[in-house]
């Protein structure tokens, strides 16, 4: 059938559009979207956002057409990486067009021949892709099992050697804040803690934890305590808490700097569109405060409301949902990937689009419903929702 799908985020009016196969679109649906990762309601037009937005498409132009050092450089783009270090904690950060990319190209910037790296067994694509261009030894260790990813760094390291007798050049553990098929918070504390005994680097990957948790959105370090200072590398995305797009890596001033004189998706590549970069800059100021409003606090605390509202009724409802407390990510587990068609079917019927996750993003039977949640859904659009899937689940689960 022609089908032309809208999805909106709630009254805050967000609307996505696509036509699926054939031009003859003839039908539209107008959904509740707990599939994208707007997670607080920036990904639409915003009374403090869009005005900024504007002025800066029409002052600095869509593209700069250039790449960071051939002119791409605008002073929104110098703003937007004191604005990021600011938020994040670190001394200085650069930005990338792409999320992916500042995975994918910035791990073989950091090791190469010679080094370790040491994975979260379900770290996302991009980190997976980066670490095998890098030329590293690659091991995985058990998804967020601190004790496993001791029993791996004690095979690999000579236990009490002084540093410079290690047999690799450089160990560095990956890690992500929220995992995105999962809904759990990195167990940081703890992976911290072990890197520090043996003297591995700490890399971050917090696309879906920043700005999404935290008393001020900072993400997982700022929700369990851990001293930014304590995480050498720390990466985001701009794809989901900030409504935009592109990437950051943020650590200490010499980093940075290493980062901008040999990265080639620093050096080559276009600079990440200047109204997109604005959009970043006003959101955080707006997350902080600093727009004069307190829309940023509200929009973090209706986040954690939502997501902790909507898992303890899935979970009162019987089902099985994966991840922790505060995280807007939620798994509904489905098990047999037959189901995964129908789940999504049906409550599309019902006019709530939901994300079904199979093979092979998944294992093979452990296949899923991933819901996320945003600070713009209403308290009425969840129970709406949590009603839907009810029904649902009685039919297919
Ligand atoms: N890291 C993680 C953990 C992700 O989930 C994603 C994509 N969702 C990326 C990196 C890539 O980000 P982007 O979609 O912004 O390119």
């Amino acid at each position: 059938m022609d089908l032309t799908l809208d999805v909106w985020d709630s009254a805050e009016g967000f609307i996505r559009t696509r036509a699926l196969p054939s031009q003859r679109t003839t039908k539209i649906t107008r959904c509740l979207n707990l599939g994208s990762y707007n997670y607080l309601g920036f990904a639409a037009a915003d009374e403090y956002c869009t005005p900024h937005v504007i002025e800066s498409l029409h002052k600095f132009s869509p593209s700069t057409c250039s790449s960071r050092v051939d002119g791409g450089t605008t002073t929104v783009h110098t703003e937007l990486e004191e604005c990021v270090a600011n938020f994040v904690g670190k001394p200085a950060a650069v930005v990338f067009g792409m999320g992916y990319v500042t995975n994918s190209a910035i791990l073989p910037i950091f090791i190469g021949k010679g080094g370790l790296i040491i994975s979260d067994s379900l770290n996302h694509n991009s980190i997976v892709n980066g670490a095998r261009g890098s030329g590293a030894t690659v091991r995985v260790f058990q998804h967020n099992t601190p004790s496993h990813l001791e029993k791996v760094l004690r095979e690999q390291i000579a236990d009490g050697q002084p540093r410079t007798h290690r047999p690799w050049k450089k160990i560095i553990v990956i890690v992500e804040g929220i995992y995105s098929m999962e809904g759990e918070l990195c167990k940081l504390p703890e992976i911290v803690a072990l890197c520090k005994k043996y003297k591995a680097y700490v890399y971050l990957d917090e696309a879906h934890s920043i700005g999404a948790v935290g008393k001020t959105g900072r993400g997982v370090c700022e929700l369990l305590g851990v001293d930014t200072a304590d995480v050498d590398i720390m990466m985001g995305t701009f794809t989901k808490s900030f409504g935009s797009c592109g990437g950051y890596i943020a650590g200490s001033k010499e980093v940075i700097q290493y980062l901008k004189y040999s990265c080639p998706a620093h050096l080559y590549a276009t600079s990440i569109s200047p109204p997109a970069a604005q959009q970043i800059i006003s959101s955080i100021q707006v997350i902080l405060g600093e727009d004069g409003s307190s829309r940023g606090a509200q929009k973090l605390a209706r986040i954690r409301e939502n997501s902790n509202f909507f898992r303890s009724e899935l979970q009162k409802m019987g089902f099985e949902v994966l991840g922790d407390n505060d995280s807007p990510v939620m798994p509904i587990m489905l098990y047999n990937p037959a189901k995964i068609p129908a789940f999504s079917r049906e409550c599309l019927k019902q006019n709530v689009a939901v994300v079904t996750v199979a093979f092979p993003a998944t294992p093979l039977l452990l296949a899923r419903a991933r819901i996320c949640i945003s600070a713009s859904h209403t308290k009425e659009d969840l129970v709406k929702a949590l009603e839907v899937i009810s029904r649902v689940g009685d039919l297919v689960a």
